[in-house]
Formats: C-alpha cells, structure tokens, sequence
C-alpha cells in the first residue's frame, strides 16, 4: 500500500554565505550533506531529520532548514 507522500525538509543554503568550512557536514548526524567543491550541498534530503544542527553551528548563517 502506498505511504502517504511525505513533506520533506527545505534546506537553503546560501552559495555567497558559505566558505565551504565543513562544520555543518560534520556536524549533521545523518550524514545529508556534503561538500561540493568550496559549498556544501545536500546529497541526502530523505534522511534530513530538521533537528537544525547545521542551522546552529554553521558560523556563518549560510545554512538554514525549514
Ligand atoms: S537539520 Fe539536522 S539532519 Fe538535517 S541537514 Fe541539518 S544537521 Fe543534518
Ligand atoms: S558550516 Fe556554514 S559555512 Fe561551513 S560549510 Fe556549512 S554552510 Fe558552509
């Protein structure tokens, strides 16, 4: 039987904000983000758990999740 869809996070992430430090990537306990480059991305959004780690220890509010 089919699940309901469900709502995943939206993560923002500012490419201007960001100095690619890795704090967040470390930090996220499920392993959703990555670096690409000098900017972190999202590799995993599904196993986002919004518990905003990354919002907070992000230094440079470059990351938020809603
Ligand atoms: S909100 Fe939590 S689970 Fe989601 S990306 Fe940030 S640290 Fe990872
Ligand atoms: S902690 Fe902030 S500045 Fe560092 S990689 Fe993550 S979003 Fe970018």
């Amino acid at each position: 039987m089919a699940e309901p869809a469900k709502k995943l996070p939206n993560i923002v992430i500012s490419e201007t904000l960001c100095k690619g430090c890795s704090i967040c990537v470390d930090f996220c306990p499920t392993n959703v983000l990555e670096l690409r480059g000098n900017v972190v991305a999202v590799k995993n959004l599904e196993a986002c758990t919004r518990c905003q780690l990354c919002d907070l220890r992000c230094p440079d509010f470059a990351i938020q999740v809603f």
